[in-house]
Formats: structure tokens, C-alpha cells, sequence
């Protein structure tokens, strides 16, 4: 296997650039989607270059899980693109604030599931989840776009299943979310339905058509469940049609090494598909229909968005405040496949963990991986999408968390994760993840996790060290000193290795939880130095 050059990849790295959206996130609690039905006629938006205007009508059919005393209940709508239309099966109260409120009829109670069927059109204004371009139509909805489409309880937490049509002209060819089911001629255009049999969040919901693509079908046996699983690659007429034959060679080997280590790939097929230059990002994770940016047919990209099938699509954060269980994991796969497909002698793995500490270290973001304060203010997506804090810091988290419980038990901990009924094809939260090392390991990793996660910054160690004698005896000290230990100290189980003049080496070991703390170690005589942490077990951390 080949793999993309560093510096290739980390200026892949850096493409993944995001628009701005600031917006305040407060989610109706009281519903929970089942699932959406969407209707959209395109067929204008390819006839007219950049005419982003369309009508669409949908069906929302929710449990009313409380009623407030006004009894209403409300969704999201981008107020620069949604305008509403008629709406049947609850009264239209507003759409103000980038939200439609709805008031429920009398004779709903509580426990009820409800259709309301809407009908709207989007205003043509620029936003980000609705991309037409020549020839080209297609959504992104990570992380709160899919309102800019659609109307819908917006939240990663609210899965529900899907189903689209799309109405286009002849000649244009659709890919989304879920399965195929059918294509129907109406009046001169086409009629694509797609439709997902699994719960998926919001920010997944998707859709892209084009007259540009072609596409490879094939399908690839599952050796873990006996199941063939289709493959769909949507690629463009000027692509390098080798470069996607490598990755449809790529797939049956990540299919191979996810399902061996996370279990079952729990989807209705596997499907790539380049957007046009118009997408903002290097890919997303899309369930069942991973979009890649134009011309992207890079195997660390396609690991990556692979890896997020079970971390993010089968596995949702419970919140945005639990993102790095997305991106962390995701980031941290590439790494992984690097360490699978390389000699270890080389060490490749520990090059690429390391590239990923030092971009942290440059950029040194303010915030902790994990913010509470972004579940009820969600910041503008290329704030939140920081590429050194929930991708790489977050990433380098996850490696110390392996040196922290073994290499046996890392990997226990993730498939004991991403097959347990209680989360998968629904939610997890950080608590769960942490719930999970703690069980499986038997002891209490609380502590880790808070200070990796919950904290801004890393530690910078200022430790002295001695050499001395005493009743004959020669002895190493150390004392653990870090800057700004009053903010935080990071606890650690540490290593130092001795260097003797003979060239010989011998390790110690223990567990520093407080500043100012000391160990005293009894070395063989002839010691000359001491190197702290000489296998890099805590990557984020500094020295002086
Ligand atoms: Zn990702």
C-alpha cells in the first residue's frame, strides 16, 4: 500500500476549511423525529446556472413526548432560505429566529406521533447546505445546515430515518443517503428515490446529483457477516478513473480491518462520491454516502470517513460538546492504518502521532476538546471544526489513552464501544465512552479523561533531577514540577530511563499525580543521564 506524502497530506489537512454559521442551538425537547420524508423538485436548478431557487413539500411524523401549556412545538428553518408554505396536521404560528413554530391541535395528547406535512420552496439565497453549481446540486449538512433544505429537528441527537426524492432532468444522476428505489419517468424529467432504512442524524441527511458523474456498481462481501454490501462510486468525467479504482480496491481491506475491530459495518451500502469545487471541505462522513471533495480519491481520506461509519453515523454524539468521539477517532484511524500498512521499524506510526502533537503545539487552541458551552452556542463551523483541537489533539488523546491501558485493551475498550446495543444506531456521550475504560479496565480513568478533555492546554514539565550517594547507595531523584500547576496538574504514569557510561539502559516507572512531587530510584553506579518519557507515552506535553 502506498500512502500520500506527509507534506501532501497535511496540506489535505489543511484544506478542510469550513464556512461561517454561527448560530445558537436550542432544540425542541419535547419531540422526537421518526422520520422525514423530503420531495424536491431540482429540475430548475440545473437549467439555469446558479438559480438556487426550488420548491419542495415534506412529511415530519415526531412523537409528542410533552406538551407545553401554549402547546406548541417548533423545528428549524434557515430564515434566509426556507420560506413555508402550506402546512397540514398542526397550525403554522411563525418562522422567526431561524425556527418554525407550530401550534399542536387540540386533540393531541402526549405519547401521540403526529404528521405534519409541509410544503415550501427554498428563497434562492446563498447559504450553506445547498449547493448548486453548473450541472451540479448537492447538499452538506455538518454541522447545522441541514435546515438551510429542509425543516427538521436540527440536533445530532434527534436520529430519524430519511427519504427523498429528487425530481431532475434527464441526464442528471442522483446518489444519497440509503437505498435506491427506483427512478420513475414524470413529464420529460426523472423521479430518484432514496430512501434509508437505519436512524440517522440530521447532519448526515444528504443528497448530490450531477450530469457529470459516472458510476462504478459493484459489491463487496462482508467476511465477518456472510452479507454482500453494495458499493456505489460516484466519480466526474474529468477524474482519473485509476484513482478510483484504487480506492474500490481500498475498500474490501478497510472493510476487512473496521469490521474486525469495531464489528459489523452497519449500513445498507458503501458509496463515495466527489462534489464539485464548491464544497467546502476535504469529505464528510455521510451515512452510507461519503462525499469527497472534487477530485479526492485519497485513501487516507476515504479511512477516514470510513472510520466515522461507526464513530459519528452508527454512534452519535449525544452533543456537540462530544464531537472529539466523531473527529478524535476518525483522525486518529488514519494513524492506525499507517501503523497496519508500515514496518514497524520505520515507525511510521509514532511520525504521523507526532505530526499530529506538533500541529497542536502550533496552533495551541484556547478551547478544551470538550466545551459544554457548544451544545446551547454552537461557534461558526470552522471555529468548531478546528483541525488541531477535536482532530488532532483529540487524536493524540486517544494515543495516550492506549499507552495509558494497553494496546490489547485499547481495542477491547473501542469494540466493546461500537457494538454496545445501547448506543449503536443511536447516541453516546463522553460519560460513555469513559464508563466503558473504567469497566473494561477495571479501574477509574476519570481523572485522564478530565484533564485531557475538559481543559485547554497541555502540560509543560520543569522537573529536576539528582544524582547522588547516600550510604553507599547511588540514587536517582526527581522531582515533578509543572508551569501552571495551580490551573491544572496533569497526572501521569511516567517513565524515566537512566543512560549508564557503559552504555547500558534501565527504565523506572511510577505515577506522578501532584506538583513538587519526588521518587527516588536506587541506579547502578555509573549512571549519566535520564531521559523523561524516552517512548513518548504522554505526547502533549512540553519540556523544559
Ligand atoms: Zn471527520
Amino acid at each position: 500500500m502506498t500512502f500520500l506524502k506527509a507534506s501532501v497530506y497535511l496540506f489535505f489537512i489543511s484544506i478542510l476549511i469550513f464556512p461561517l454559521s454561527a448560530q445558537s442551538l436550542p432544540r425542541d425537547t419535547t419531540l422526537d423525529v421518526l422520520s422525514y420524508y423530503v420531495d424536491l423538485n431540482l429540475v430548475e436548478n440545473f437549467t439555469k446556472r446558479s438559480h438556487r431557487k426550488f420548491t419542495g413539500k415534506q412529511d415530519i411524523r415526531f412523537v409528542v413526548k410533552s406538551i407545553s401549556s401554549d402547546r406548541f412545538v417548533w423545528f428549524h428553518a434557515s430564515q434566509k432560505s426556507i420560506v413555508p408554505g402550506k402546512i397540514e396536521g398542526a397550525k403554522f404560528v411563525k418562522h422567526e429566529s431561524g425556527r418554525i413554530q407550530l401550534e399542536l391541535p387540540e386533540e393531541v395528547e402526549t405519547g401521540d406521533t403526529l404528521t405534519v406535512r409541509m410544503e415550501y420552496s427554498h428563497s434562492g439565497a446563498k447559504d450553506e447546505g445547498f449547493f448548486v453549481s453548473e450541472g451540479s446540486v448537492f447538499t452538506n449538512n455538518a454541522p447545522i445546515e441541514a435546515r438551510d433544505w429542509f425543516i427538521c429537528n436540527d440536533h445530532p441527537s434527534d436520529k430519524a430515518l430519511f427519504s427523498i426524492a429528487l425530481t431532475v432532468p434527464n441526464g442528471v444522476t442522483v446518489g444519497a443517503v440509503g437505498l435506491n428505489e427506483g427512478v420513475t419517468d414524470t413529464l420529460g424529467s426523472k423521479k430518484w428515490k432514496w430512501r434509508s432504512i437505519f436512524p440517522m442524524a440530521t447532519y448526515q441527511m444528504v443528497f448530490s446529483a450531477s450530469t457529470d458523474y459516472k458510476v462504478k456498481k459493484s459489491s463487496v462481501r462482508s467476511k465477518l457477516s456472510g452479507r454482500d454490501i453494495p458499493v456505489e462510486l460516484y466519480w466526474r468525467k474529468r477524474e482519473n478513473e485509476r484513482e478510483v479504482d484504487y480506492i474500490k480496491d481500498v475498500i474490501p481491506v478497510m472493510l476487512d480491518v473496521f469490521e474486525d475491530q469495531f464489528g459489523e459495518y452497519p449500513f445498507e451500502k458503501i458509496a463515495f462520491a466527489t462534489l464539485t469545487s464548491d464544497f467546502p471541505y476535504g469529505g464528510m462522513e455521510n451515512q452510507s454516502f461519503i462525499t469527497l471533495c472534487a477530485g479526492c480519491w485519497y485513501d487516507l481520506l476515504a479511512v477516514h470517513e470510513f472510520a466515522h461509519q461507526w464513530f459519528g453515523d452508527l454512534i452519535t454524539p449525544g452533543d456537540w460538546e462530544d464531537i472529539w468521539l466523531n473527529e478524535g477517532f476518525a483522525e486518529y484511524m488514519e494513524a492506525l492504518w499507517i501503523e497496519r500498512w508500515t514496518r514497524p521499524e520505520d515507525n511510521q506510526y509514532m511520525t504521523v502521532m507526532r505530526d499530529f502533537a506538533n500541529y497542536y503545539f502550533l496552533v495551541n487552541p484556547k478551547d478544551a476538546i470538550s466545551e459544554s458551552k457548544w451544545n446551547t452556542d454552537l461557534p461558526p463551523g470552522e471555529e468548531f471544526y478546528n483541525s488541531a483541537l477535536i482532530y488532532k489533539k483529540a487524536a493524540c488523546v486517544i494515543y495516550m489513552l492506549r499507552e495509558e491501558v494497553g494496546k490489547d485493551k485499547f481495542f477491547e475498550i473501542l469494540k466493546s464501544f461500537t457494538t454496545d446495543p445501547r448506543f449503536k444506531f443511536g447516541n453516546a456521550s463522553t460519560a460513555d465512552f469513559v464508563r466503558i475504560t473504567n469497566e473494561l479496565t477495571g479501574k477509574d480513568y476519570t481523572w485522564f479523561f478530565d484533564q485531557w478533555l475538559k481543559h485547554p492546554g497541555h502540560p509543560v514539565y520543569m522537573n529536576r533531577y539528582r544524582f547522588y550517594q547516600e550510604n553507599g547507595e547511588d540514587l536517582l531523584e526527581v522531582t515533578f514540577i509543572q508551569e501552571d500547576w495551580e490551573r491544572l496538574y496533569y497526572k501521569a504514569n511516567f517513565e524515566l530511563e537512566v543512560k549508564y557510561n557503559d552504555g547500558s539502559s534501565e527504565v523506572f516507572t511510577g505515577f506522578n499525580s501532584e506538583n513538587g512531587e519526588s521518587f527516588r530510584f536506587k541506579v547502578k553506579p555509573g549512571a549519566d543521564k535520564v531521559i523523561f518519557d524516552p517512548k513518548e507515552k504522554i505526547l502533549l506535553k512540553k519540556e523544559y
